[in-house]
């Protein structure tokens, strides 16, 4: 099952760096929409010249990056025209599907191979069922992108939903209520109101170079225990200045699952 382009309405380009830029969902797609409507204008049939000059000026400098040594490949576009930004699919514009055969992947980031290869950690640690359930949820692409690549928002999300329910729901039969209420839920991957600046990389944090060390709540020593929804805080790149602000963050998520468990019951 590919999690990549699942449908006409879901797509992921994380691992193509989109979500190396601290922009917000609205910069982020804008500037993928210009880009969009350029690339779509250069002259038919593709020529290598054209797609360098391309990259060359819509490439971001290493300090406009989260991670200057991660990529950030500026051939990611709205694959079904800049029109359906924000919510359209994003990918690669140079995939030889999207050019009659013509495969300018090697004028991107990496290399073709690599391009072509490279799959995520989520291929294997999702189960076939929690990934046909998250390529059906009504997620735009942005959104969609950032979820389908943190397994552990997944898995805890569903699990602390579950323990609340009372048994862990069968999640083909969910109803479309829960499925909306779901992704609402997740859209705090990118609203998040206690966002770090590098909260895009999840449970991760960027760190020197190429490491990724794993982000973790700090809690004020002796005065709080950990608790169950401090995983999803993690994983919604939550950063505190205070132990009201965690504590608040926790009661929001707690609510949120309560709120969904009870859906389930109605539905
Ligand atoms: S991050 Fe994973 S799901 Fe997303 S495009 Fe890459 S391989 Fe596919
Ligand atoms: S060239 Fe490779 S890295 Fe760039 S958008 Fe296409 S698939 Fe992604």
């Amino acid at each position: 099952m590919s999690l990549c382009q699942p449908s006409r309405e879901r797509s992921c380009a994380a691992c193509c760096g989109i979500y190396n830029d601290s922009g917000t969902r609205v910069e982020v797609t804008a500037e993928v929409r210009e880009r969009t409507r350029e690339f779509r204008s250069i002259s038919r049939p593709l020529e290598v010249e054209s797609l360098r000059d391309f990259r060359q000026k819509w490439e971001k400098e290493a300090d406009q990056r989260l991670m200057a040594e991660l990529q950030n490949c500026p051939f990611v576009g709205f694959l079904d025209g800049p029109d359906t930004a924000p919510s359209g699919r994003l990918g690669c514009m140079v995939h030889p599907l999207q050019n009659q055969g013509f495969d300018g992947r090697d004028c991107g980031v990496f290399d073709r191979h690599i391009c072509e290869d490279y799959l995520c950690a989520s291929y294997s640690v999702l189960s076939m069922d929690e990934k046909t359930f998250i390529v059906n949820l009504p997620l735009d692409a942005y959104t969609y992108g950032l979820v389908i690549t943190d397994p552990m928002l997944i898995k805890r999300t569903l699990s602390l939903v579950a323990t609340e329910f009372g048994s862990s729901p069968q999640l083909s039969k969910t109803s479309e209520s829960f499925r909306r209420a779901l992704a609402e839920f997740f859209e705090f991957k990118h609203n998040w109101p206690w966002r770090a600046p590098d909260a895009n990389f999840g449970p991760l944090k960027a760190g020197k170079d190429l490491e990724t060390p794993r982000r973790s709540l700090i809690l004020p020593e002796g005065e709080l225990s950990p608790d169950p929804v401090d995983d999803l805080l993690v994983c919604f790149g939550s950063t505190f200045e205070s132990t009201d602000d965690l504590l608040e963050a926790r009661d929001l998520v707690r609510a949120r699952i309560v709120q969904l468990a009870s859906i389930l019951v109605n539905s």
